[in-house]
């Protein structure tokens, strides 16, 4: 109870007033009570003594022989007064000798002169009454003197009557004693009373303590409820409104963030928060694909987690001018080459200078623009080797007599065979150019067709070649039919791109193998050849555009066939691969999914 601060404060207070308010109280009726009793004895002892002085005026105004010779019958009638009253008396002459006394033989008591009760009585002192220690009784005593003068107003002695204290400083103990009692008594019940007190304001401000802590622990549905009917119950319906309102806010807010959040985690661009330094306070999870962010790489320089100062830089530097900035960022990412279009947004939070960068991937838009200048100056350079040998041969014919029809014959079946081969050139560049081209490859009609009976066909169209070159051309199918979804031309057009690449890299008298078999949930093509062979060096690249392994070799190749095979394989969702050995042969094998 006594750890709250306010049961405390309560009982302190309470304790305090009631022990000063107690302790000034008693005290003065202490004093009080004391000083009445004192005035009451005082008075009592001057009317004991003017009683003295009626009764003995007859010796007392005597002279001071008469008066000494009659202190024994006075020491009597003291004695026997004493005897009514309690009271020591005692008769003084003028000059301080003890006539007689009720206690103790005047002859053994000194001058009394100087006594302060006497001087006093004498006019000598403002009191005539005086407390003391008593030589004679062994007590503390009370004394009061009155002075006897004649009719001619002479002193003739003086009348001291006192008592003893003890009584009086009796009562002012008991009376004390009494007092401290009762403020023991008093501070006690202060402290019950305090402690009943504080405990029923403690309870309720208790209570919305626990209430405030859950709320301030996140559960903003909690509501005080306090009916006190006072302040307090005011106090919570006011914390209870802030509640309300500032859940509120709290979900605006976080349902704001979460849409931010959300939108910064599904954006197509990666989005990094640099500090005014170049270190990474904040990625998204696009740029964590991008850059193979870690956790630990956040807090870290932007140098060390892309590799690149560059963009720690411009971030300085778009801090520095607060104005956004943009640039081209080409970096190695996980061993590839990326370039990315950067935007640089600078802004200050709490005094804070940071940069937001947004990564916008130009890799591939990059790589199309090259690979169409590369295409471009590829088919111009294709296209400049027939156009050079045409007009050459045709200048030289224009310049001819015509004298020799058989050279004039050569020259004109050289320009035939270059007119043709550009002719093929261009075909292909168009059909790989419809291709490309989305509605085209929409247009292409796929139906579910058996291909059993492709190799014959191959063989067939492809005969004439084969015989000039006396090859062998062999081919294996099985029996069982081999369904894919695909346009039937346009498959044959792969093959016969094949077979005519076995034939041409194969020397004379080589065999070509063309077979179809069924693998599981395949149809499986492949074409064998017993020929010149690829290097393995060149096997990654002969599905590139105008590759050429060796081109005094290719015999008009345009470079352009496997590259369009790979082109139309891939569109009935098929696979290419293959397999060659130098001096030895290779082998196209061709993989599409089956349907029946
Ligand atoms: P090309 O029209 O020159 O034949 P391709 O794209 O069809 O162009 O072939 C690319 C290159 O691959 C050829 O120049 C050739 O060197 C090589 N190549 C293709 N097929 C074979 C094969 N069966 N045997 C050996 N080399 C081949």
């Amino acid at each position: 109870m006594f750890k709250s601060k306010i049961s405390r404060r309560v009982v302190g207070s309470f304790l305090l007033l009631t022990v000063v308010s107690m302790a000034l109280l008693g005290g003065y009726l202490l004093q009080f009570f004391y000083g009445e009793h004192m005035a009451q004895q005082t008075s009592e002892l001057r009317r004991t003594a003017g009683v003295v002085e009626v009764l003995l005026q007859d010796v007392l105004l005597q002279d001071d022989d008469k008066q000494t010779a009659a202190a024994g019958t006075l020491s009597e009638k003291l004695q026997d007064i004493t005897a009514q009253t309690g009271m020591r008396l005692t008769l003084i002459q003028a000059d301080g000798t003890v006539l007689a006394d009720s206690s103790e033989p005047a002859s053994e008591m000194e001058n009394h002169l100087e006594r302060p009760e006497i001087q006093g009585a004498l006019g000598q002192q403002e009191q005539d009454t005086a407390m003391r220690w008593s030589q004679t009784l062994s007590e503390n005593m009370l004394y009061v003197a009155v002075p006897v003068y004649d009719e001619a107003g002479e002193l003739r002695g003086i009348i001291r009557s006192s008592l003893p204290l003890r009584p009086i400083e009796d009562s002012y103990a008991h009376t004390r004693n009494a007092i401290l009692l009762a403020l023991i008594f008093t501070a006690l019940l202060a402290v019950l009373a305090g402690l009943i007190l504080a405990g029923r304001q403690i309870r309720p401000i208790r209570q919305m303590t626990e209430d405030a802590f859950c709320i301030i622990h996140g559960d903003l549905n909690k509501r005080l409820e306090i009916y006190t009917g006072d302040e307090l119950e005011i106090l919570a319906h006011t914390i209870n409104q802030l509640t309300y309102k500032l859940s509120g806010k709290i979900r605006e807010v976080t349902t704001a963030a979460n849409e931010r959040a959300l939108i910064l985690e599904h954006m197509d661009n990666g989005v990094l928060l640099l500090d005014a330094q170049g270190r990474i306070r904040l990625a998204n999870r696009r740029a964590q694909a991008i850059f193979a962010l870690r956790e630990t790489d956040i807090g870290q320089s932007s140098i060390q987690a892309l590799g690149s100062a560059q963009l720690s830089t411009a971030a300085r530097e778009a801090a520095q001018s607060g104005e956004p900035q943009s640039f081209v960022l080409s970096c190695t990412v996980q061993q590839v080459k990326k370039t990315f279009s950067v935007f640089l947004a600078p802004f200050a939070e709490a005094e804070r200078q940071q940069v937001l960068c947004v990564f916008h991937d130009i890799s591939l838009l990059q790589e199309l623009a090259s690979r169409q200048a590369e295409f471009v100056s590829n088919a111009a350079h294709e296209l400049a080797t027939p156009l050079t040998s045409i007009s050459g041969f045709a200048e030289t014919l224009l310049e001819d007599d015509f004298s020799s029809p058989e050279q004039s014959r050569k020259f004109l079946a050289i320009i035939h065979r270059e007119a043709q081969r550009m002719n093929r050139l261009v075909s292909e560049l168009l059909q790989l150019a419809r291709l490309d081209r989305q509605d085209y490859q929409q247009q292409i009609a796929v139906e579910c067709m058996d291909c059993t009976g492709l190799p014959a066909l191959v063989r067939q169209r492809l005969l004439p070649q084969v015989t000039e070159k006396k090859q062998q051309f062999l081919i294996a199918a099985e029996d069982v039919p081999a369904c894919i979804e695909a346009n039937p031309d346009l498959v044959l057009q792969i093959l016969i791109n094949l077979a005519e690449n076995a034939i041409k890299y194969t020397p004379e008298g080589g065999t070509i193998t063309i077979s179809c078999r069924t693998e599981a949930d395949m149809v499986c093509f492949s074409v064998r050849d017993t020929g010149i062979g690829i290097a393995p060096e060149n096997l990654p690249r002969i599905f590139e555009r105008f590759y050429r392994v060796d081109k005094a070799r290719a015999g008009g190749g345009s470079g352009l066939g496997l590259s369009l095979v790979q082109f139309l394989v891939k569109l009935f969702d098929g696979s290419i691969s293959v397999e060659s050995q130098l001096r030895v042969g290779t082998e196209f094998i061709l993989h599409f999914p089956r349907v029946a």
